[in-house]
């Protein structure tokens, strides 16, 4: 048996007149009664290689059966093309089904099919080239996330997926029971008695790892984490998915101003890292999907981001002469009309937004002297609105007991967190970058169903 060969590897460096194996899924078949040319794709590479069928030398009945859709091993002698738009092509010696596809039912036949028709197939749809180069592109920025970390001497950690806190702070929690839901069981206060239930305690999916993920940075120095993240809440926004995956770095020692600096050289790294080994991916998004894609990748690598703090940015908004849908004023959050016209109209390149007022932001952000804002930062993009949220975290355990006071957060639940602020408290910062949000900047997609393979969104589970 004859070693496969993948497309990519022998587009990249075809051994001309060698013979070879390729297998892969048919995009397209033409010809006439004497030659056939198959656009065969491996998923290996957005483009395809050409197979040319000299159809005497076939079973009818075989060539038939071979097309679009349809799994095919292809073994020939790989020639140089003398056909336009291509300067490799396989000479079939011999050709084997696997999978034949019915033409009349198989639901990718035509071209242009909208992002709406194509989720409704999200199984189908990784075999066009949109999603095809999408989700290539979203496996190189999960690799590239790795490897910025790693060469930087940070430990991934996993934090749980199923928490028992549910003052993590940053949304709506979905449950996690084995309760009969037919048969809740209720205490003496007429509350749900959770004793019974799995944990013996209430339990939720969690909507950050940040809490457990300090507790790491506390002693590793610094740490990642890299996984998924639930929220219940009910946007039915292009930029917000109930299931989407998070980079929550958190470090020892770190500032906010090291923290801001370590959130743009990272994010200018995975565009680096895109530019560099995603180029015909990219290439084919700029041409099909928006053209300011690869310009707008560059110039936000090549420029520095703006840093304001929340009150500069109330002011230039309040004084833009702009109607806002939603009210700007201090001690109000912005809304995405207000971050996105910071960055695409005022600065017209990314902005890095910092303390912002306490009351709008979550309790663990370091308090700053004024008494009325926090150390935190957003990070907006054009295009996106917040990409990267984070904060310097309150290290002082007596400022951080009274805010969760405050705000009447479960001190039970916490214990462990204040512990760390008993024992060897340090001054640390850390962020957390939606993996979406930036695949959405890093491919020009319009709607964040479409750079996670399958969205889970309000009313919608499907495959
Ligand atoms: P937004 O205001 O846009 O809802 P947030 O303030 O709730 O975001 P954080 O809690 O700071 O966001 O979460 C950190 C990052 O996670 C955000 O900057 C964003 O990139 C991403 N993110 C937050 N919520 C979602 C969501 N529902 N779907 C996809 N990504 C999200
Ligand atoms: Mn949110």
């Amino acid at each position: 048996m004859m070693k496969r060969s993948k497309i990519k590897e022998l587009l990249k460096s075809p051994p001309f007149g060698k013979e070879v194996l390729v297998k892969g899924w048919v995009r397209t078949k033409r010809g006439n009664r004497n030659i056939a040319f198959i656009a065969l794709n491996d998923g290996s590479t957005i483009n395809n290689i050409q197979i040319v069928v000299d159809t005497a030398s076939f079973d009818d009945n075989l060539l038939k059966e071979i097309s679009t859709g349809a799994c095919i091993a292809v073994e020939g002698m790989l020639a140089e093309s003398p056909g336009k738009g291509q300067n490799v092509e396989i000479q079939a010696r011999k050709i084997e089904i696997y999978g034949k596809c019915d033409a009349e039912t198989y639901p990718l036949q035509k071209k242009g099919h909208s992002m709406e028709f194509l989720r409704e197939i999200a199984h189908l749809r990784f075999r066009t080239n949109t999603f095809g180069a999408v989700f290539r592109i979203r496996h190189a920025m999960a690799f590239a996330i790795h490897k910025y970390f790693n060469d930087r001497g940070f430990y991934y950690l996993h934090t749980p997926i199923i928490t028992g806190s549910d003052c993590e702070g940053a949304g709506e929690m979905f449950h996690v029971t084995t309760l009969d839901l037919k048969n809740v069981p209720i205490d003496t206060d007429g509350e749900i008695d959770f004793s019974n239930d799995f944990f013996g305690k209430e339990t939720n999916l969690t909507v950050s790892g940040q809490l457990e993920g300090e507790l790491g940075a506390l002693s590793l120095g610094e740490i990642y984490t890299f996984g998924p993240t639930f929220r219940a809440e009910n946007s039915n926004t292009p930029r917000h998915l109930a299931e989407f995956w998070m980079i929550e770095p958190e470090m020892a020692f770190y500032d906010l101003n090291d923290n801001m600096d370590l959130a743009e050289d990272f994010l200018k790294y995975l565009i680096a890292y895109a530019l560099e080994n995603c180029t015909e991916d990219l290439q084919f998004l700029n041409d099909m999907i928006d053209r300011d894609l690869l310009g707008r990748l560059r110039f936000v690598l090549d420029n520095e981001f703006v840093r304001i703090n929340y009150t500069e940015a109330v002011n230039i908004l309040t004084t833009s002469g702009r109607k806002w849908e939603f009210p700007v004023g201090f001690g109000r959050d912005l809304q995405a009309e207000h971050e996105r016209y910071l960055v695409e109209t005022h600065f017209k390149r990314p902005v890095i937004i910092t303390d912002y007022p306490k009351e709008i932001k979550a309790f663990y952000m370091k308090q700053n002297d004024d008494g009325r804002t926090v150390r935190a930062m957003d990070v907006l993009f054009p295009g996106i609105g917040e990409i990267i949220g984070g904060s310097q975290r309150e290290e002082d355990y007596d400022k951080l007991k009274n805010r969760i006071t405050e705000l009447k957060l479960p001190e039970k639940d916490l214990w462990w967190y204040l512990d760390t602020r008993k024992f060897g408290t340090a001054p640390h910062s850390g962020f957390g970058l939606g993996f979406e949000r930036m695949i959405l900047f890093m491919t020009g997609m319009s709607n964040i169903r479409d750079v996670i393979p399958f969205p889970r969104t309000p009313k919608n589970a499907e495959f």
